[in-house]
């Protein structure tokens, strides 16, 4: 039992204002594995004034000792890999090796990303009698959610020290404890005082009053649609900066050529992935009429080969949700599914057997899912791929824009042109052809409902700067 009782603020471990815990629970074992402090409006002022003091400082360091301080960092997440995989497999529940390479080795990825970017980019440029510079936004509110919890902490904080903005970290009271391993690591490799705070607790108190600050430049959120729009409500008043990493419907459309296997098998393992609990996750598998028998059983035959389990035995491939209340709300959306007339082709929302502990969720595939029905249009957060069916390219094309996301996407087809032309007409931030892999390097954001802004790569960072214009005398 991890117990943290204090928060990270101007470069000390300091009490909170009130004695008020959270209670960390591990997905698996449902047992308290950690607390953590409810922070207050108190405690985010504390921080605000904090990295307000802290901000001149860094932004004048300059790029070369920002850098420096990224790389230690990175070196230090290395170092701990092992430990944060293992806390992550815990506090959401991903398989132990999958946790370690992805929930620990992504964040390492950012920081190294960031600290060898730094040195060439391009802080100023001539525009005609014009010196246009790049200055950081200021004082920098980070808020994440818990499915991929240091993955989006580094995704933010990484590119907005890198940028020379303070930052007040605000992470999901649900996977918390990844943050506290960050802060430690932080602490010990001397940034300055201020220059990285973090305060936890629970959305509605933290992280309303971040975004209600006036000493606050810059908000970035990824979490739920939902809490999204009230921090872009709530920021508006002070006119601050936001950017929105928000929830995701995602279509992958198999083109009639396509190689079926390979795309039936990709598209289940990008919708299982973290069981389910990816933004990003291929929820809607988009076939021709004419294959979907095909299709549909090798979907289900796919799905079936998912080994359910404790997250710390080698032979687990999907863990348990992260929650009580997760839970609930997946097993509601495949009762919704039945109702609505789906075809269950494997699954359904009984609790799997053999499992008295943990949050698990069967393994669920529905055919035959109308394009209007609620599993195609909400985001589930759970292992449920619906499949549809398509006549012609166009009504794929419809069917895949026609919700309220944008966050990502798939086309598969023989014909690369092909796929990058229907790939063209998808309103999304990302797609991948024939299972291109996962760039970060690359823009990651959202099209519509999904967001604005987006992160990770030479984009994140831009995210986290201001231009200014110099014009001199000719
Ligand atoms: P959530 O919105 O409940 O919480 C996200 C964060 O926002 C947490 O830190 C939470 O405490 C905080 N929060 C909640 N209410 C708030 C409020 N009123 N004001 C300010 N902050 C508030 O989301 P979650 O359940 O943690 O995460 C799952 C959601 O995140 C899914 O919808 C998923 O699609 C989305 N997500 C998006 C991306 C992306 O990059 N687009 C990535 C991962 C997750």
């Amino acid at each position: 039992m991890k117990v943290h009782d204090k928060l990270f603020i101007d470069g000390r471990w300091v009490r909170p204002s009130t004695s008020d815990m959270i209670d960390v629970e591990s997905a698996s074992t449902e047992a308290v594995i950690g607390r953590i402090p409810a922070g207050s409006a108190q405690d985010v002022e504390q921080a605000v004034q904090a990295a307000s003091r802290a901000f001149d400082g860094w932004a004048a360091a300059g790029p070369a000792r920002r850098a420096a301080c990224l790389d230690a960092i990175q070196a230090q997440l290395k170092a701990r890999s092992a430990e944060i995989g293992e806390v992550i497999a815990h506090e959401v529940g991903m398989p132990l090796e999958q946790a370690v390479k992805i929930q620990a080795g992504s964040p390492r990825y950012t920081f190294a990303s960031y600290a060898k970017m730094l040195p060439d980019f391009e802080w100023r440029e001539q525009v005609g009698n014009s010196v246009v510079l790049r200055e950081p936004v200021g004082v920098a509110a980070c808020i994440t959610p818990w499915n991929y919890p240091l993955h989006q902490i580094a995704a933010k904080v990484a590119p907005a020290l890198a940028a020379g903005c303070t930052v007040i970290l605000k992470p999901s009271e649900v996977a918390p404890l990844n943050a506290f391993i960050l802060a430690e690591i932080i602490e010990s490799v001397g940034l300055p005082p201020g220059v990285f705070n973090l305060v936890t607790g629970d959305g509605p108190v933290v992280g309303e009053a971040l975004a209600r600050s006036p000493d606050v430049d810059m908000v970035s959120f990824t979490g739920s649609t939902r809490a999204g729009k009230r921090v872009a409500e709530l920021a508006a008043a002070t006119v601050k900066r936001v950017s929105l990493e928000l929830g995701g419907k995602s279509a992958a459309i198999l083109l009639k050529d396509a190689d079926l296997a390979a795309a039936v098998k990709g598209t289940v393992a990008s919708c299982f992935m973290n069981a389910g609990q990816t933004c990003s996750a291929h929820t809607r598998l988009l076939v021709h009429e004419s294959q979907y028998d095909e299709v549909a059983r090798m979907a289900a035959e796919e799905a079936a080969k998912y080994v359910l389990g404790d997250p710390f035995d080698k032979a687990t491939t999907m863990g348990p949700l992260i929650s009580a209340t997760q839970r609930e709300r997946v097993q509601a959306y495949i009762r919704k599914g039945l109702e609505e007339g789906a075809q269950l082709l494997l699954g359904g929302p009984d609790a799997p057997k053999g499992l008295k502990q943990g949050y698990y969720v069967q393994p669920t595939v529905f055919g035959r899912v109308a394009a209007s029905s609620t599993i195609a249009q909400e985001e589930i957060f759970g292992p449920v791929l619906a499949i549809l069916t398509y006549r012609s390219e166009d009504e794929a094309v419809d069917i895949a824009n026609g919700t309220p996301f944008g966050l990502a996407g798939a086309v598969w087809s023989a014909d690369q042109d092909a796929a990058l032309r229907v790939a063209a007409r998808l309103r999304t931030g990302q797609i991948d052809i024939n299972g291109g892999e996962f760039n970060m390097l690359a823009p990651f954001g959202g099209y519509k409902q999904s967001g604005y802004g987006r992160e990770l790569g030479r984009y994140g960072l831009e995210e986290f700067l201001e231009y200014k214009s110099v014009q001199l005398k000719r």
